[in-house]
């Protein structure tokens, strides 16, 4: 499937790789930059690692990127702004089917490229707010892909794809958390439709979805032989007239809404249910380790983006008569996080090609995401403390870099889960909750 699709991608003039144009090593930043490589634009590392059709990717997005700077992020943070036109620029150059099959206007391309593609528009300053305003694009209609009519995927896909209707993804409830298979929102069949009743909780980009991808309870749980069967998958409108949405304030990405979700009696076309009534569990599943790749790209490129900007300052700021990057205490710890977030991104890769290869484990997805943020935070951290007060004001973006750096250590899943499942699944422990 994909070597069709990046034969194509490379022949695309518009996607080629431009030659690597290197900055010198002292260069200051410029307002509009081209992004080089992972923070490493002062040293001699030019993406050799990435294939031509991810690097390929990266020079493409980058491009793009390059007209939504760093103060336009924080711009949209500060006013509480869905970067719709950033979104339409995706769609309008044909990204946001990177993943989705041709067929239906997308590129076919594997989830190693589409991690390049999120990890670079973190890494330009967008962070998890630039990345989280088309990720539901990216890979969340995977179980329509892999599981829907053709009927359906022609109504779905290629709206979403063309960027005419977004998507927003709604599984957490308030009242299971983690504990997905006890979810309580439920869907009785009547007639041609279903009744769904519940509430969801943390639903990311819904004030500005048109569709809404839902997992519900269709058969009880006292009813079923394991409780991951009887739940349905629905990809519908989101009708405002029945689903009471309201906005949670938060601590970072403000420009992307999360919210919660109270409906009750809201009708759905039995035509929206995706596959077999009681599978859609198993559906979901399908998209899981591919999304946790995902997420972990994101958060690289904000490390990157945090260690690049720690970098620039501790050559710039000179306290004591000398730069403070002089200092060991300065540059340990940011060549320490330098070397972890490439240990993360390379475990991120190594799962991405075992995904597109069709390995359907989640050891490696989930270890990938685990480090990836864990890396990602700890660089966020260290590149406030370098900017010392400077750290703490907007001036230097890396304040919010820090408080976004946290959504991908709690969703989609948490960091404890994470170790349950290796744990579990690798180690051979007994299953602790
Ligand atoms: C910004 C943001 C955006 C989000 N967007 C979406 C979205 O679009 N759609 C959606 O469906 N969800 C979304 N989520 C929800 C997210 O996936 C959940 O917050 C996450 O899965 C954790 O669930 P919870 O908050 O209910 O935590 P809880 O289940 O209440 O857990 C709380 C803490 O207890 C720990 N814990 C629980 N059980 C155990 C155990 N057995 N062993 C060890 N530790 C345990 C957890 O690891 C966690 O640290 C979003 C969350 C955030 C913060």
């Amino acid at each position: 499937m994909a070597s069709r699709a990046r034969r194509s991608i490379l022949k695309t003039p518009s996607l080629r790789p431009k030659p690597y144009c290197h900055t010198s090593r002292f260069t200051t930043p410029v307002r509009v930059r081209h992004i080089h490589a992972r923070a490493t634009e002062y040293a001699p590392n030019h993406d050799a690692d990435l294939t031509d059709s991810q690097r390929a990717v990266r020079a493409s997005i980058a491009k793009l990127c390059a007209a939504y700077p760093e103060e336009y992020w924080q711009k949209q943070d500060e006013t509480k702004t869905f970067p719709a036109d950033f979104h339409t620029t995706l769609a309008m150059n044909g990204w946001l089917g990177i993943c989705m099959p041709q067929e239906y206007g997308g590129s076919e391309l594997g989830i190693a490229e589409a991690a390049v593609m999120m990890q670079t528009i973190s890494e330009s300053g967008g962070g998890m707010t630039a990345a989280s305003s088309v990720h539901m694009n990216i890979f969340g209609l995977e179980p329509v892909v892999k599981f829907g009519t053709d009927e359906q995927k022609k109504r779905w896909l290629e709206p979403l794809i063309a960027g005419r209707e977004r998507a927003c993804f709604a599984v957490t409830e308030p009242n299971t958390g983690l504990d997905t298979l006890k979810l309580q929102s439920q869907a009785r069949k009547d007639g041609d439709h279903y009744v769904l009743s519940g509430q969801k909780i943390w639903i990311s980009t819904a004030q500005n979805a048109h569709k809404i991808l839902i997992l519900v309870r269709t058969t009880p749980l006292d009813q079923v032989l394991k409780p991951s069967q009887g739940l349905s998958l629905f990809y519908t409108g989101l009708d405002r007239s029945v689903v009471e949405i309201t906005e949670i304030p938060k601590m970072g990405r403000a420009a992307v809404d999360t919210n919660t979700l109270f409906f009750d009696n809201w009708h759905v076309p039995a035509s929206d249910r995706i596959g077999e009534e009681n599978e859609g569990f198993r559906l979901i599943l399908h998209g899981m380790n591919a999304e946790r790749i995902l997420i972990g790209a994101e958060a690289l490129g904000l490390g990157y983006a945090a260690l690049r900007r720690a970098a620039i300052y501790a050559r710039g700021r000179k306290v004591f008569g000398r730069a403070i990057g002089q200092n060991q205490a300065i540059q340990h710890p940011l060549a320490d996080s330098w070397m972890k977030l490439e240990a993360a991104r390379l475990m991120i890769l190594n799962a991405a090609r075992m995904y597109d290869g069709g390995y359907a484990g989640g050891e490696y997805a989930n270890a990938a995401k685990y480090l990836a943020a864990e890396a990602a935070f700890r660089a966020c951290e260290r590149a406030v403390m370098v900017h010392g007060g400077m750290g703490y004001a907007k001036e230097y973006h890396v304040e919010r870099y820090l408080r976004e750096v946290f959504i991908p250590r709690i969703a989609p899943v948490s960091r404890e889960m994470i170790c349950n499942h290796i744990a579990e699944r690798v180690l051979g422990l007994p299953r602790s909750y």
